[in-house]
């Protein structure tokens, strides 16, 4: 829950999570900054025990700032609610696509969650991250002949979306005659949710997954291939998902599915519900916490289980946004300022949909503290730019601040899923660093991208440079 204390309500104090007992944590995914946020004796933002200020000085801004305690705190909230709440066996899997790299992978194998992967490169990733292959399980909607080669060698799972990759994956596992390859089904469960139209999955007008009359013919395709091992059905129905109903919904549709699997005779055992589950960016938002979501998703599958007399599934559950979201801010320091009387006053960051396209691409909205003045009186509100040649590159529409200051550091919160993940050199700017804090030490975990980096793959064919002798 939000700090409510009125004496701070007008500060950057009223982001700071309410927390007194770090044995029983809040659920992340309702907090606008990571757990441990707090405001030091300089008033400065402090995370994971370290000055986001220090931080900026030490490492240069735009920064990404990740708090180990709160991604620990997301993953084992989901691992505990399945084993309070369902009867069954379970498996949380992080969808690392919200945020894949070595050191997040790591700590997430570490909490002892699977992952779930969607190309090659996020495979690759995460098996260099140590992670074992029969704990990762490959989706996408168009992978390729040498990504499911690349999946099956590392021992995958493979979530089948079409018939064109049943077809292909039935080829190349039969020529695999020692062992078969682990399948499951994506159907396309068609429920409709309220979340932003490029991330809603679930509805039949869906780029994913088996439309559900295809099944039966899918069943008995794959029921003949004894190479293809189906161990069980997956779907998936969007992303920023605040309702319950639509995952209730899910899970009656997929037990029915369940039923009629077995009549083909496919050993299916396996659930796997998608992830989905809100966080706050801004205080207006309300999800439901972890725990909440999995008692919802667990008691329908039980129930609609125990309606069809079905002995339960092992159940699977691949949230990403809500494990890592929360978990991270993006630290900026201001530059200019354009003050447009009676219409809006612009201030600049030195980032910008290059390290958040979330803002451009779903209209997305934040909320920011001025990290070196977290107590400084809310007085204005501004519209905070990012340095692209972009109209649209605005990081957050009408933002209430305290007047800044060029230099200040503005500390925008939630940024830990799809930022690092859809960032990009737009305007050849290098991706930031990004800097992993736990009790006081901070490390690098991603490096930033310098200029040499920049034009690493550039490459200037020869005839390009003889040409030059025609220059003035
Ligand atoms: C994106 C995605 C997820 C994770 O969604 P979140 O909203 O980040 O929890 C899970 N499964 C599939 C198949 C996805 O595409």
């Amino acid at each position: 829950m939000l700090s409510t204390d009125s004496s701070l309500q007008n500060s950057g104090h009223k982001y700071l999570p309410n927390i007194t007992d770090f044995n029983h944590p809040p659920s992340p995914n309702q907090e606008l900054l990571p757990l441990t946020a707090k405001v030091n004796s300089n008033d400065c933002l402090e995370i994971g025990g370290c000055d986001l200020t220090e931080l900026v000085k030490q490492y240069g801004s735009p920064l990404y700032v990740v708090d180990e305690f709160t991604l620990r705190t997301a993953c084992r909230q989901y691992r505990n609610s399945f084993l309070k709440y369902y009867s069954g066996e379970s498996q949380v899997i992080y969808a690392s696509k919200a945020w894949s790299c070595l050191a997040i992978c790591r700590i997430v194998d570490s909490e002892g969650l699977g992952f779930d992967v969607v190309s090659g490169g996020e495979l690759f990733t995460t098996l260099k991250a140590g992670v074992k292959g029969n704990k990762i399980y490959f989706h996408g909607n168009n992978k390729s002949i040498e990504e499911l080669k690349f999946a099956i060698e590392s021992d995958c799972t493979i979530i089948i979306d079409n018939w064109l990759e049943l077809t292909h994956l039935a080829e190349i596992s039969a020529q695999n005659s020692q062992k078969s390859v682990r399948v499951m089904l994506r159907l396309t469960p068609g429920i409709e949710c309220h979340t932003h139209e490029y991330i809603r999955t679930g509805h039949l007008d869906s780029k994913f997954g088996f439309d559900p009359n295809q099944i039966p013919e899918v069943l008995s395709y794959v029921s003949q291939k004894p190479s293809l091992n189906c161990v069980g059905l997956h779907a998936h129905i969007g992303s920023q998902i605040f309702e319950r109903q639509p995952h209730q919904d899910l899970a009656e549709v997929l037990v029915e599915w369940l039923q009629k699997a077995q009549e083909y005779g496919l050993p299916i055992q396996e659930l796997n519900v998608g992830g989905g589950l809100g966080i706050c960016y801004t205080e207006a938002d309300d999800p439901p916490t972890i725990a909440e979501w999995v008692q919802a998703v667990a008691s329908a599958i039980e129930s609609a289980c125990h309606n069809r007399q079905l002995p339960l599934p092992k159940l699977i559950a691949e949230p990403g946004r809500s494990l890592v979201g929360s978990a991270c801010v993006t630290a900026y320091t201001v530059g200019s300022r354009k003050e447009i009387p009676e219409i809006r006053t612009y201030i600049a960051v030195d980032g910008g949909m290059s390290d958040n396209p979330r803002p451009i691409t779903y209209q997305s909205v934040y909320r920011a503290v001025i990290a070196n003045r977290m107590s400084a009186k809310l007085t204005e509100t501004v519209t905070v730019a990012g340095k692209h040649c972009e109209s649209g590159d605005i990081v957050i529409k009408d933002a209430l601040l305290p007047k800044t200051e060029s230099g200040d550091i503005l500390v925008v919160t939630s940024t830990g899923a799809y930022n690092y993940s859809m960032a990009s050199n737009y305007n050849r700017i290098g991706r930031p660093a990004a800097i992993l804090v736990n009790q006081g030490e901070a490390n690098l975990i991603i490096q930033r991208e310098s200029y040499q980096n920049l034009i690493a793959q550039d490459c200037l064919p020869a005839r390009l440079i003889d040409s030059d002798k025609n220059k003035d």
